[in-house]
């Protein structure tokens, strides 16, 4: 059952909610959740990526995963 969780942990991690957009924890950088491109980090953070990132993507995959599940 916890392990259901433990991909929003993960997310929790490196992303904050701040109204309707995205932040990077590391960074402090934001993007607004409905952006389209990949999320752009300030110079040298350490949660960039080789390989582009779509937090917001991943949050909403990660609730439907739950609604699925019947978990709301
Ligand atoms: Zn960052």
């Amino acid at each position: 059952m916890s392990v259901t969780y433990l991909p929003l942990q993960a997310w929790n991690k490196h992303w904050t909610l701040d109204g309707s957009r995205v932040r990077c924890r590391i960074c402090g950088v934001s993007q607004d959740l409905t952006a389209a491109g990949a999320f752009q980090h300030a110079l040298g953070c350490k949660a960039r990526t080789p390989q582009a990132q779509y937090p917001s993507r991943e949050l909403a995959a990660l609730l439907q995963q739950k609604i699925h599940a019947g978990l709301f």
